[in-house]
């Protein structure tokens, strides 16, 4: 390094990206649909960065970051940047924004890389490929540009960037990888690309970079610590570059932060939110480094206890080179500014911060550490009034809720022996061998989703919709008759999001209009905030699964959200232990599970597929994570008979990783995906010696390919080899809602005439 950089101050990890009215979205959306050209979007996604950093300067910090926007994802950013670029998308011969979308989202040809979940959140990254054959080279200068185009603007920006480890990490090996190949083995021609844009960014008047090395925060191997290691020793021998400031969240960084300490590399970010306070304080070797202290929680919309960050700021000063303020993580998983949420109720929102709120908490916190509490004594006295009012508001603490909570029994989680009711619903339902069914949801046509709208604003009477909504279900009904599908569903044509919809009618929950967060590409969700003990009202579902059952001699599967994914999917109080309100959650849907077998409804589906999400990121914490997650399930559907059956339904195919759990959930049946991996996980079922019914996916929802009878009787051979017809249910990888009924009806047909066959 040629001079030492200004002091970080205060600074956020990240920021959200899609616009504060989702410009970034419509932008998108209207690109790809061909109504924006590439300048347009260009345009749109220049002005939304110029917003970001004039408002961060404008909020007071000391260090605004840049490179924290995106077109797509911030990983597939740090792949194409380094040229990792698989043949299949390079032969496109597209321009650098055609190539970026193809491998984002494919084209009529090529699939897109894989998405999946980003650690334990509810944002999804493109996975990249890495193999002995990929060329990194610097391929862009996205960084360096946007550099200057902040500094053009008056901001001398640190940039962003995914870390080499952790894009490493993240990738997989390209398909036509020798066995045995890891990404990892290509660190050191990805060092030299890293290096090389370490000297741009000097040039260009960087004075710091961040590099995100988020994967350490999970358990790493030695070997994996040791490339650590070699990495930033590397980096930091770079010999004109800007300071690096190694970023970490979502977690304590363990045996990584010794190994960071030990490098050259100028401040290390550590997430004191989720990770731990204690193991910065006994570390060695920081005294010569920057701290950079996440205090303030980038993942949650609560207000920070600002006087417990600053104790906790004032510790870290006392082992730390110096201390600068941040948030945990990027503000990507929180809306943007609490101003624009206007119907919340006032005491709520004064408990409240999003992205915008975060960064002035971070000014405050800082300036706190540097020239005392006077100066922003209001801050401090605000957010300790917020606290009080809280801790006392009504709907905060249900005397009812908690005292049902008290006098629960372990046998309130417990149904009979699996035998047992096996027999008593074989008794009750009388099913077919291989019964066919599906996940619950029948596509949401335009049509339906203006129904539920002209409700919401009062255009349409509650008469009038329960009519429209019955006459849907009808429709619906009369299909699955007409298919010859054996368990019926009512089809949800009533719910616009699986949790928002239970949030709505559940005590204790409140939804925003604006609050927006980025899950991938230009998809946002609006998660509930829960706020308060949650209990339920009056019934939700009950009347419309009775309705639905009216009409038909066939079992119809009543359909609820599990308490792990409603916390999962929803901003969650932090003045409980999340265990706590998993139960209060639990209860609710009991009290549903009752209602619903009262009803006459023999099959509830109560489904859990962010079961393994919420699963912590480091081994010694998964133990306490599954007891208490597959506990609140068991609690929530553990009040019905035996001869009413329970199924669940987990979104993903990774049983092996969680069939401890899945088999704890004691379930009837469990509906997995298994379609696009064409049945691997029946190996990992029939290994794991799991006894109970179960439904792997025949059919893959997520692409608009229909299989026919033929290629589901050959994905339900390959079960059969493995599990006892008895046991084996027959249905698609997930629900229908996002597909038209021009794919689902003969993509059904086929699925029932491929289960008739082989009866
Ligand atoms: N019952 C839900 C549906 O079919 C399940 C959705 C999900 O698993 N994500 O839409
Ligand atoms: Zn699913």
């Amino acid at each position: 390094m040629t001079r030492t950089p200004e002091p970080i101050g205060s600074t956020v990890l990240g920021y959200p990206r899609i616009g504060p009215n989702r410009e970034i979205k419509r932008a998108l959306e209207d690109h790809w649909a061909g109504r924006l050209d590439a300048a347009g979007l260009a345009t749109a996604a220049a002005a939304e960065r110029a917003r970001t950093w004039r408002r961060l300067a404008g909020l007071g910090l000391d260090s605004v970051p840049s490179s924290t926007f995106s077109l797509y994802d911030h990983v597939l950013d740090a792949a194409v940047l380094v040229g990792a670029v698989p043949p299949r998308y390079a032969e496109l011969g597209l321009d650098p924004v055609g190539t970026y979308f193809a491998m984002a989202r494919g084209t009529a040809g090529v699939a897109p890389l894989e998405l999946t979940k980003w650690f334990d959140t509810n944002y999804h990254y493109l996975v990249p490929e890495v193999g002995p054959e990929t060329e990194f080279r610097l391929a862009g200068a996205t960084p360096v540009d946007e550099f200057r185009e902040a500094l053009d603007l008056g901001v001398r920006t640190r940039p962003v960037l995914l870390g080499p480890l952790s894009l490493l990490l993240l990738a997989k090996p390209a398909g036509d990888a020798p066995p045995g190949f890891h990404p990892l083995d290509r660190l050191d021609d990805l060092l030299e690309v890293y290096a090389s844009l370490l000297e741009r960014l000097a040039a260009a008047g960087a004075g710091w970079v961040q590099l995100d090395e988020p994967c350490f925060t999970a358990d790493r191997t030695p070997a994996e610590l040791d490339a650590l290691r070699r990495a930033y020793q590397r980096l930091g021998e770079v010999s004109d570059r800007p300071g690096i400031l190694v970023a970490s969240y979502f977690g304590r960084l363990g045996d990584a932060l010794p190994v960071l300490a030990s490098t050259p590399v100028e401040a290390i970010g550590v997430d004191l939110v989720a990770g731990s306070p204690d193991e910065v304080l006994a570390a060695t070797g920081l005294a010569g480094k920057t701290v950079v202290a996440g205090v303030v929680d980038g993942r949650n919309v609560w207000r920070s206890d600002l006087d417990s960050a600053l104790a906790v700021l004032a510790a870290v000063r006392g082992v730390a080179g110096e201390v600068a303020v941040s948030t945990s993580c990027s503000l990507l998983h929180v809306p943007y500014d609490l101003d624009a949420e206007t119907g919340l109720d006032p005491r709520l929102r004064s408990w409240l911060a999003f992205a915008d709120q975060k960064v002035a908490e971070v000014v405050a916190l800082a300036s706190a550490l540097r020239d005392g509490q006077a100066g922003v004594a209001g801050a401090f006295d605000d957010a300790a009034a917020a606290r009080v009012s809280r801790r006392s508001a009504p709907g905060v603490v249900d005397d009812g809720v908690r005292s049902r909570l008290a006098t629960l029994q372990p046998d309130d989680a417990r149904r009979g022996p699996y035998d047992q009711r096996a027999a008593a619903q074989r008794e009750r339902l009388g099913l077919p061998p291989l019964p066919t069914t599906t996940i619950g949801s029948f596509p949401q046509t335009a049509q339906l989703r203006g129904t539920r709208a002209e409700f919401r604003s009062g255009r349409l009477g509650e008469d009038e919709y329960t009519a429209r909504m019955r006459a849907e279900i009808e429709r619906t009904v009369r299909l699955q008759e007409k298919l010859g599908l054996d368990v019926l569903v009512h089809g949800e044509p009533e719910r616009n999001d699986m949790v928002q919809y239970f949030a709505e009618n559940l005590a204790g929950f409140a939804t925003t209009v604006n609050g927006w967060v980025q899950s991938y590409g230009s998809r946002c969700v609006r998660p509930p905030i829960l706020y308060g003990d949650v209990s339920r009202p009056a019934p939700i579902t009950v009347d419309w699964a009775r309705y639905a059952q009216s009409l038909t001699d066939r079992p119809v599967k009543g359909m609820l959200t599990g308490p792990v994914t409603i916390l999962a999917w929803s901003f969650v109080r932090d003045d409980q232990p999340l265990a706590d309100t998993a139960r209060q959650v639990a209860l609710a849907i009991r009290d549903e599970t009752v209602d619903l077998e009262a009803a006459g409804i023999g099959i509830i589906q109560v489904d859990e597929p962010a079961l393994r999400e919420l699963l912590p990121l480091r081994s010694a914490d998964q133990a306490a994570y599954l007891d208490w997650s597959v506990g609140a399930f068991r609690l929530a559907t553990a009040g019905v008979s035996d001869a009413t059956q329970i199924h669940t339904h987990l979104c993903y195919s990774e049983f092996g990783e969680v069939v401890a759990a899945i088999d704890g959930l004691d379930a009837d049946v469990t509906s997995i995906e298994a379609a696009r991996s064409r049945m691997e996980i029946v190996p990992d079922v029939a290994g794991s010696g799991f006894a109970r019914g179960i439904g792997p996916g025949v059919y893959d929802i997520h692409s608009p390919r229909v299989p026919d009878a033929d290629e589901i009787e050959a994905l339900l051979r390959r079960a059969l080899a493995e599990i006892p017809a008895e046991r084996l249910w027959v249905n698609p990888d997930c629900g229908l809602k996002t597909r038209g009924y021009a794919e689902v009806e003969p993509a059904l047909a086929a699925l029932v005439e491929a289960a008739h066959r082989l009866r």
